[in-house]
């Protein structure tokens, strides 16, 4: 008899390059998911930080609704009005202002490629160096993989784009590098794939200052740690610097794709008519829904709730007392729970068979980023599900 399991047919038709699925999920409706058996899940990864507002929110399912039945696509020869808006929006929300200029795109690697683009721009006086952190995350396409710290994702794909050098993320490093042979200094506030690791305090200002001295772009990753996630718009707002480019996208469109890059000030100026561009990048239908989103954040005052709610999960992981668990690292909502045993994807296992998705970042890390929205009830179930799978371990 031929085996129809999904776990076959996922197998048999999807390309090599994913791990086995862990459940097969049909439905979602706020914090929580269902898989095909009718297993509820709390999910508190958020499709790694995107779910905003988690799943089926009325007002996303609306302006998506909305906008595909009045013009969901135009082609860039074109402008749309929630493409002009989710521009003005950014450059509100970012600090950016009146001169900054935001470039639509449709993932976060794509917004870290337009940005290896702009630090390409930025070679007055023959800056061919481009400065990014050992460890850090930038995405799988080849300039994102070429930033991103991660010699063993690379390996096998070289060459990649040249003139990328990685330093160790202390201040230390930062002053011994960055000079005017420099285009662009690339980092991530917190790392979040390589387990949540805050930067050292004091690192992003200090960078700030170095870049601006000798002319460096600073070009800030916040796909992971932006819109509101860490319990402020962004997470250079925490240390109040601004950067001269910020790379945003996961957690914008609340489920759907869409990135972009906003550049500040002089780095506006950088990129010429013809330079860049995308399809579907800021189409009605994505820019709509994104507006959605960034509208119920700020009405809501999401960021705060973040915050608030950060700061209690930090609370109840701690609270556990447990052996396995020697701190927690991150901010807002994009924590991470550092093990004292490589015992992550056990942890994250049994997290699932309790009904609980967080994600194993790496052996010793578990990462934790629900939905912005979440409350005192749902932290409440994740602190019965999470404390039934530690205590099975
Ligand atoms: C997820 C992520 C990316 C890549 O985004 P994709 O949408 O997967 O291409 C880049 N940088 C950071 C910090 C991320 O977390």
């Amino acid at each position: 008899m031929t085996d129809v399991s999904w776990q076959n047919r996922f197998a048999d038709s999807m390309m090599r390059t994913f791990s086995p699925p862990l459940a097969m999920l049909v439905r979602g409706e706020g914090c929580y998911v269902w898989d095909d058996k009718g297993t509820q899940y709390l999910d508190f990864l958020a499709g790694i930080a995107v779910n905003s507002l988690g799943h089926a929110h009325p007002e996303v399912v609306s302006a998506v609704t909305k906008q595909i039945g009045t013009i969901s696509h135009v082609s860039n020869y074109f402008a749309t009005p929630p493409q002009i808006e989710l521009a003005e929006r950014l450059k509100r929300i970012t600090g950016a202002g009146d001169d900054g200029r935001v470039y639509f795109c449709n993932s976060g690697a794509e917004a870290n490629e337009a940005a290896f683009k702009l630090a390409r721009l930025n070679n007055k006086g023959h800056r061919g160096r481009i400065i990014a952190l050992h460890d850090s995350f930038h995405g799988r396409t080849m300039g994102a993989l070429a930033l991103s710290g991660k010699p063993h994702m690379r390996e096998s794909f070289e060459p990649v784009p040249g003139g990328v050098e990685h330093i160790d993320s202390t201040i230390k490093d930062l002053e011994a590098t960055i000079d005017n042979t420099v285009a662009a200094l690339f980092l991530e506030p917190v790392k979040g794939e390589a387990g949540v690791i805050d930067l050292p305090v004091g690192f992003l200002k200090r960078a700030r200052e170095l870049c601006t001295e000798h002319g460096v772009l600073l070009i800030i990753d916040e796909i992971q740690t932006g819109i509101a996630r860490t319990g402020a718009w962004f997470a250079y707002n925490h240390d109040e610097i601004l950067p001269d480019a910020v790379t945003i996208a996961k957690g914008m469109g609340g489920g759907v794709p869409i990135g972009a890059l906003v550049t500040f000030g002089w780095a506006s100026e950088l990129f010429r008519r013809g330079q860049h561009g995308s399809t579907f990048a800021g189409n009605p239908l994505v820019t709509a829904t994104a507006n959605a989103v960034l509208g119920v954040i700020e009405r809501d005052d999401l960021a705060a709730n973040a915050a608030r709610r950060g700061q209690q999960l930090r609370e109840i992981i701690l609270g556990f007392h447990s052996p396995l668990i020697e701190e927690v690292r991150g901010r807002g909502l994009l924590l991470g729970v550092g093990l004292t045993e490589p015992v992550a994807l056990k942890l994250s296992a049994a997290a699932l068979a309790n009904g609980l998705i967080v994600n194993a970042a790496n052996e010793t890390s578990i990462r934790i980023a629900p939905p912005l929205i979440v409350g005192d009830a749902e932290l409440a179930d994740f602190e019965e599900r999470f404390g039934r799978a530690l205590a099975s371990l």
